[in-house]
């Protein structure tokens, strides 16, 4: 079945009682026994539930694993497969990472024995040279974030496999309809639900997709034993919105490439960061390594600080907040927002400055996207 069919259809129907076309939601906490060793295949909700199940059965397929947690926040799930390392063990991940993720890592993680490099992950030569003999994982992120930076996934495999350590993804920016890692020989790969998957803006979660049994028989017993699941109520939210992901993703596309093609040509704006403009870097790779090039880009304004603040405001289809891949339209300002989280220096290091927007594309009409930003432009 194609992708867009298995959105629709994988682990939905299952109610031989009433038929119903959808999955139901089910609410509890416990599950009654028919004897000792007797259950229908559920006895506790934070260890499974078939609303979750239904929905892990579909992302499974989604992204080609052979199993799926579904947990209660996309930090839930980074959580969870960070404990498959020991202390001593060695990390690599990039230096743009998602703002929490890298919290996470250095501030978390560390004071628990792990060492991380931050690398600029856009150059293998970095990677290489930051292996060592403790290297256990190599994290990837693609694209960065905000500067939507790629990062090379078939090469991290491959340096990986050549030092005995694992890959895992995190696909939140692409969702599996545009990139799926898991088909280039990435082990694990983790989303935050709450962006693309679920794309309605109204839930927040997260998921783990395994692709050996090792991988998902830890992350099933840690999932259960730090109690991270998500609940039912989230877990169906989630697979309502990911029906629609394939139509989803290709309108959120059409509008990104119009706007990002616009704001190009724009004279108030000094350069443009999508992957699907030919100039951009990383051009190449992007066509080989994804089928899409997604719906996040940010841009740097001719100007300072101020006009930036007043293309946010004056804009009026695109709301000023935090978060992406919602069927709304998004823009903010990451020196003072999303990224405030990292310190002045690395923020100018990693190449966001006072005069970067982001923006997360969503469904409208592009010709609204664009008239509406070009008001902006022209009033701030
Ligand atoms: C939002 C996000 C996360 C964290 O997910 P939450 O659902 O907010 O916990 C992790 N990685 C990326 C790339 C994200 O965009």
């Amino acid at each position: 079945m194609h992708f867009e069919t298995r959105c629709v259809h994988v682990g939905v129907s299952k109610d031989e009682t009433y038929n119903s076309v959808t999955t139901p939601i089910y609410p509890t906490s416990t599950f009654a026994w028919d004897g000792i060793g007797k259950t229908r295949g559920y006895d506790y909700t934070r260890s499974g539930n078939p609303t979750r199940r239904a929905l892990e059965e579909n992302l499974i397929s989604l992204e080609g694993g052979i199993d799926c947690r579904a947990t209660c926040t996309g930090m839930s799930a980074i959580n969870a497969v960070m404990h498959l390392f020991q202390p001593g063990d060695h990390i690599i991940a990039g230096h743009d990472i998602y703002g929490g993720t890298y919290r996470l890592f250095d501030s978390v993680f560390s004071n628990a024995g792990l060492k991380f490099s931050f690398v600029d992950m856009g150059d293998m030569e970095n990677i290489r040279k930051a292996v060592t003999p403790q290297t256990k994982c190599i994290w990837i992120e693609t694209p960065s974030n905000p500067l939507l930076n790629l990062v090379d996934i078939a090469g991290c495999v491959e340096i990986a496999k050549s030092t005995g350590a694992i890959t895992i993804a995190d696909n939140t920016f692409m969702s599996p309809y545009f990139q799926r890692p898991l088909e280039l020989g990435v082990d694990i790969v983790v989303h935050s639900m709450t962006k693309y998957l679920n794309g309605h803006s109204d839930v927040v979660a997260g998921c783990i997709i395994s692709k050996h049994k090792e991988h998902a028989e830890r992350v099933g017993y840690i999932v259960n034993a730090l109690g991270l699941a998500c609940s039912p109520f989230d877990a169906w939210l989630v697979l309502r919105g990911v029906k629609t992901l394939g139509p989803r993703m290709e309108a959120h596309q059409r509008g990104a490439m119009a706007l990002a093609t616009f704001l190009s040509k724009h004279p108030k704006v000094e350069k443009v960061y999508y992957p699907g403009l030919p100039d951009h870097p990383h051009y190449a790779l992007a066509k080989s390594q994804m089928t899409g090039f997604g719906a996040m880009l940010s841009f740097d304004v001719r100007g300072g600080r101020e006009l930036a603040e007043q293309v946010m405001t004056k804009s009026k289809l695109f709301s000023m907040a935090e978060s992406l891949g919602g069927v709304e339209s998004l823009i903010e300002h990451p020196d003072t927002m999303s990224h405030v989280s990292m310190d002045l220096p690395a923020r100018r290091a990693g190449g966001i400055t006072e005069k970067t927007l982001r923006v997360s594309v969503g469904i409208e009409h592009p010709d609204d996207l664009i008239a509406d930003m070009q008001f902006a432009l022209e009033t701030a």
